[in-house]
């Protein structure tokens, strides 16, 4: 174990060396993620109930889609075989080269070509192997695999690609994207004239007249497809179909959480007659790959990562996959989608490796348009492939840490201030210490409201504070009961536990079904009474809306997680009274932040409707993930703080960039990355709309949030 984590923390440590790819991958992914986000707004509903019933569909009915594929590509005159295994797909297409004399063969992208290695298997018998897609090619000459599953080459500058081409095809080209691409055109026609075997992937099977669909931006794959006298389509047999109906409920989505675009450049459909009946394509060969497949699909946690439909939004929007690449935080298969399909493919001990890269954000399921719940899958393989740390194990105890530290604050404001017991903290529990840290007020939330908040037994609504707000400031706790009983509110606020997302988190399944019981039960009666559970802090509101009911899998989880909502939200929803008020600052210039969990559980930006509502100037920008994602962004160096700074200081900067002179947001971690990077004073909002209800906020004594 310790071999594998240092190992993990050298390829973090070279990976940050490369600051250049770092920024390029950081500024793409990002504005690949606006295009896709831009492109998703304009999307109507339907379509996504669309792709997504369809692929529901395939994934239970992956058996059955398997025989009717094969009984529609032999009716139609061609060949089809199913690899139980990479090596069995691997065999197939280098023997079937190997009979038919075959020296070139020609690709199109294809990831599942990758999974079964099929290059080297195919070099290795002297065949020459040419990637025709731009991307593919140029990390086939820099002798890598790709990064990124739809831009393979993103994290090569164009100035790196001109020195390839010098290199590899003597080519001395001005380091322009034209320029480049005029170049591999010309050298690609070359090949394509003389592959006698042209191999494809597929984005999607059509088991119903067993013809394989690719989607392409470039147009390679229609001439990959239709030039040499053997064509070979790969696919896994999670992308077939049932019907053309579901296959354009597919179509009708993937351009567009890919890149953007309504529609893809090219669609062109492959199979034993091609495009038309009338037109037969010379030798036709379909490779179904199961590879752990059929496995998965009877498997609860991972049957749904068959879904995937392999958009890449989910890579995009990935804070650590943004920093860190394909290169570390992935292996044939990278980013968020790339540890269940590691898991799927090669086992959990390898998708293990990669989990580790992952903190839990979520934002991989708030933009996945299929719904996959990477996040909880993740957690589940760090549970299931054991293996944890002992500081990992020392960060699930986060709350007997607020707890003691609100008994004796002085004691530990002190500790977290000094240089020696910080040196102390960073060795032995793991706490970088150059991250900032939030200061006890003393004393808790429970405490101070006193028993008849405590024993209420039915209320409109129940506050769960959680750990920030119960045991580190409470008065954050206090403002929210205040202003919802300004509301007209009825408030309980039962003693509960906190969220236990760290132990989620770090995959400590077993412990979290335990505190999730506890708070479920205090919680179920007031749901059941009709009372609404309100969280001021985002990451509660997602253990007991999104992560509770699938660890526990009870009526009485899922009855708690319906009745679940976000302070802020509630209040934008259900108040009518608040207003432009006098007693905010003039011209005070607000940037909201919104917190990842926030994302996927209230849509929209309520909070920032509420601030504008009662008179701030707010401006904000969709940057994703601040990049502390809780008690990870604290961990020692490699480990979490390294990466999390460089995305603090890249967010910070985008911040800065608007001129605001303060933020607002809910999330008391969230506050901590944003203070220490961009030295600006952090409020929670809760804040700004006590105060135009006229309520006193009383944060000067200690913090900035
Ligand atoms: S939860 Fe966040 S960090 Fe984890 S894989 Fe998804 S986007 Fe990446
Ligand atoms: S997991 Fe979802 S977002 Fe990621 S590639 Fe697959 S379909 Fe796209």
């Amino acid at each position: 174990m310790r071999g594998s984590s240092s190992m993990s923390r050298s390829r973090v440590l070279g990976a940050l060396e490369k600051k250049w790819e770092v920024e390029t991958r950081w500024r793409s992914m990002l504005a690949m993620h606006l295009k896709s986000r831009e492109g998703m707004a304009r999307l109507q509903q339907k379509y996504l109930e669309g792709v997504f019933e369809s692929r529901k569909k395939s994934v239970e009915n992956l058996e059955r889609l398997v025989a009717l594929t094969i009984e529609s590509v032999k009716r139609e005159g061609g060949n089809v075989y199913v690899a139980k295994t990479a090596e069995d797909a691997r065999r197939y297409v280098a023997s079937l080269a190997e009979s038919r004399g075959v020296k070139c063969v020609i690709k199109s992208k294809s990831m599942t070509t990758e999974e079964i290695g099929l290059n080297d298997a195919l070099l290795s018998q002297g065949v020459d192997v040419i990637e025709t897609d731009l991307g593919e090619r140029i990390v086939q000459l820099a002798g890598q695999r790709p990064s990124h599953i739809i831009a393979p080459a993103v994290h090569l500058s164009r100035e790196e690609i001109a020195r390839l081409v010098k290199e590899r095809r003597g080519a001395d080209l001005p380091p322009q994207p034209e320029a480049i691409t005029r170049f591999f055109r010309q050298d690609l026609w070359a090949d394509f004239k003389r592959a006698e075997m042209g191999v494809t992937g597929a984005n999607i099977v059509v088991a119903e007249t067993g013809q394989a669909v690719l989607v392409t931006n470039e147009g390679n794959g229609r001439l990959v497809a239709t030039m040499p006298r053997i064509i070979v389509s790969i696919a896994g047999v999670e992308k077939i179909v049932e019907t053309w109906d579901d296959a354009f409920n597919v179509l009708r989505v993937l351009p567009v959480s890919a890149v953007g675009r309504d529609a893809t450049s090219y669609i062109t459909v492959i199979g034993p007659r091609g495009m038309s009946r009338h037109v037969k394509v010379p030798e036709y060969h379909l490779v179904l790959l199961d590879n752990g497949r059929t496995g998965a699909s009877n498997d609860p946690w991972l049957k749904d990562a068959l879904r995937c439909i392999r958009c890449a939004a989910c890579l995009d929007v990935c804070p650590t996959y943004r920093i860190l690449g394909g290169h570390v935080f992935g292996d044939i298969y990278s980013g968020p989608m790339g540890v269940p399909w590691t898991a799927i493919t090669k086992g959990l001990k390898d998708a293990s490796e990669i989990a580790k890269y992952c903190v839990s954000c979520s934002l991989c399921l708030h933009v996945c348009p299929v719904r996959i719940d990477i996040p909880i899958t993740i957690s589940w393989i760090k549970h299931a492939s054991g293996g944890k740390t002992l500081r990992e194990r020392i960060l699930t105890m986060y709350e007997s840490y607020a707890v003691l530290g609100s008994r004796l604050p002085r004691l530990f404001n002190w500790l977290q201030g000094s240089r020696v017991s910080r040196r102390l903290m960073e060795g032995l529990l793991g706490i970088d210490r150059r991250r900032l840290m939030h200061r006890f007020r003393g004393g808790n939330l429970y405490e101070i409201l006193g028993e008849k908040y405590l024993r209420r037994r039915s209320a409109d609504v129940v506050y769960f504070p959680d750990t920030y707000a119960a045991y580190m400031d409470w008065s954050i706790g206090l403002l929210a009961v205040r202003v919802l009983e300004a509301l007209g509110y009825t408030v309980a606020v039962p003693r509960t536990y906190g969220s236990g997302m760290p132990s989620i988190q770090y995959g400590f399944l077993s412990k979290a079904r335990k505190v999730a019981e506890k708070n479920v039960e205090k919680l179920k009666s007031y749901a059941e009474n009709g009372g609404r559970i309100v969280c001021s802090e985002p990451t509660a509101a997602y253990c007991l809306r999104e992560a509770y009911p699938k660890i526990l899998d009870t009526p009485s989880s899922r009855r708690v997680a319906e009745s679940t909502w976000e302070l802020t939200s509630l209040i934008a929803a259900e108040s009518k009274t608040l207003s432009p008020s006098t007693r905010q600052p003039p011209n005070t210039y607000v940037f909201y932040h919104h917190p990842c969990h926030s994302r996927l559980l209230s849509p929209g930006r309520p909070s920032e409707d509420l601030l504008k509502r009662i008179g701030m100037n707010v401006a904000t920008v969709d940057y994703g993930c601040c990049g502390i994602a809780g008690t990870w962004g604290m961990r020692r160096g490699a480990e979490g703080f390294l990466i999390s700074a460089e995305i603090g200081r890249r967010v910070a900067e985008i911040i800065l960039g608007t001129g605001c002179m303060e933020i607002a947001t809910e999330s008391s971690v969230c506050a901590q990355q944003l203070r220490q990077f961009s030295g600006l004073k952090v409020r929670h909002t809760i804040r700004y709309i006590a105060e135009s209800l006229g309520i006193q906020s009383r944060e000067e004594v200690v913090l900035n949030f």
